[in-house]
């Protein structure tokens, strides 16, 4: 009979010591986190990828002159950017023209601005190698910045090849690009909403140089 209660007592304390082991194992292997700390730990990824966003984001916002730097294994190109209307993409194109030193290429589709037609014009008589490829749609204009360019004596050729030839870019010296939505109009600049990018970056720049030199290609010389 004593061996009996005996047995059983020890029967009784294995069962229990199961049952914690089995709990204690339960609970190892699925940490029982609140619902308030998972919530603090998403927020806190949140927060985290939120500010790292941000960082990246943030300098189109805040900078007045939207000057990005970009790292690169190439060197350190740089992209500016302005918006019209009255956002100075036509002061920033007069200003890089006016820096040129040795070559601009021109490819244009409506062109009526007269300060960059004059810096164009200004660059070729200090010696810059300028040459400029218009949209057809320049020869039937009364009097377009394509006479204005020819007449100064800048190779201007006419680019018939397309429905139209609606590129806007002016590339200095292999190396800056300046392109956008941005016309060289007044209208784009005092009217219309357009985007002008001021890339330095000379791989960038090799690029628009041979698309500009394959439609000059099969392009004519303006003639009136
Ligand atoms: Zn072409």
């Amino acid at each position: 009979m004593r061996s009996r209660q005996l047995f059983d007592r020890i029967r009784r304390s294995v069962r229990g010591w199961q049952r914690e082991s089995r709990q204690l194992a339960s609970r190892l292997r699925k940490p029982s986190y609140s619902r308030t700390r998972r919530a603090l730990m998403v927020a806190g990824i949140a927060a985290l990828v939120g500010s790292l966003l941000l960082a990246r984001v943030a300098p189109w916002k805040w900078l007045p002159h939207e000057s990005v730097r970009w790292g690169s294994a190439r060197g350190n190109p740089t992209i500016d950017v302005f918006f019209s209307p009255r956002g100075h993409c036509t002061d920033s194109i007069v200003r890089e023209l006016a820096a040129a030193k040795a070559a601009v290429l021109v490819q244009a589709y409506s062109f009526t601005s007269a300060p960059i037609a004059r810096a164009l014009v200004d660059a070729h008589r200090r010696g810059v190698h300028v040459q400029v490829i218009l949209d057809k749609g320049q020869r039937s204009e009364k009097y377009s910045a394509a006479d204005f360019l020819a007449h100064a004596g800048i190779p201007t050729m006419i680019d018939a090849r397309h429905a139209i030839a609606h590129n806007k870019v002016i590339v200095i010296d292999g190396e800056v690009v300046l392109t956008g939505s941005f016309n060289f109009t007044e209208a784009a600049e005092d009217s219309n909403a357009e985007n002008l990018l001021v890339v330095r970056d000379k791989a960038i720049a090799e690029k628009y140089m041979a698309n500009w030199n394959e439609h000059a290609a099969h392009s004519e010389p303006y003639e009136r």
